[in-house]
């Protein structure tokens, strides 16, 4: 990997600053100043360091975000503020992504990384990773709306969803559930309920597979994920 590509994307600023550092002798790689930016590196084999300091470098990031309302679950948008909008520049420079998507106003555990593959294993439906909900609904979440979501309910095109578990936690003109879904459709729990004649007017997402919200996490913030988090993913 090109040294000044390498430090870009660690935050040591835009490759021509960088360009720059180099040409300084700030950098180098096994105790050897390099000030050339194409210089290729080995960024797990060799020993690279920025002013005596020692460059970590990692291949990916795992970000857990308390996804807040009103921003959009993409990379980029010329419009609307997205997740990624929201990340430091040195989190940023890693060009990571969002792991699915959650509405623009769902709050909630949105997982952002740059490795794909993780990414497809928690998506692909053959995985059935399981994905818990906390939900507000307007009207009354009864036993046959339970019965329903277990044996699945049909979207106004025709979908016949995945067996889904439901859990009231509050019933009455308003109620509060949750609910755990093993697929992602477009809308998926705003459509479960509309096809039992009832509207989400809150959701929030707790969990993905064994991956927690951390309550902790302000909306709109996030943490690096755990060891033992990630693990639990892989
Ligand atoms: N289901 C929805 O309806 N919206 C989301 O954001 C996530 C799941």
């Amino acid at each position: 990997m090109r040294i000044d590509k390498l430090l870009a994307n660690i935050g040591y600023g835009t490759r021509k600053e960088v360009k720059k550092m180099l040409k300084t002798g700030a950098v180098l790689v096994n105790e050897h100043a390099v000030k050339d930016a194409k210089a290729h590196v080995d960024p797990i084999q060799d020993r690279v360091t920025v002013h005596g300091e020692l460059v970590e470098y990692k291949e990916f990031i795992y970000l857990m975000m308390n996804k807040p309302p009103g921003v959009i679950s993409a990379t980029e948008d010329n419009f609307q503020e997205t997740v990624i909008d929201l990340l430091s520049p040195e989190h940023a420079a890693y060009e990571p992504f969002p792991v699915g998507r959650l509405d623009k106003d769902t709050e909630g555990l949105l997982l952002i990384t740059n490795d794909g593959k993780l990414t497809h294993k928690l998506l692909s439906p053959k995985k059935h990773v399981p994905k818990l909900y906390f939900a507000v609904i307007e009207g009354m979440v009864t036993e046959e709306d339970i019965e329903a979501f277990r044996n699945g309910v049909t979207f106004d095109d025709g979908y016949l969803t995945k067996p889904a578990e439901l859990q009231i936690l509050k019933s009455g003109e308003t109620s509060e559930i949750e609910i755990s879904i093993m697929e992602g459709k477009f809308h998926q729990v705003k459509r479960m309920f509309e096809a039992v004649g009832k509207r989400v007017t809150y959701l929030k997402r707790i969990s993905m597979g064994s991956l927690e919200l951390d309550e902790g996490l302000e909306l709109g913030t996030y943490r690096e994920l755990t060891v033992d988090e990630l693990e639990g993913l892989q």
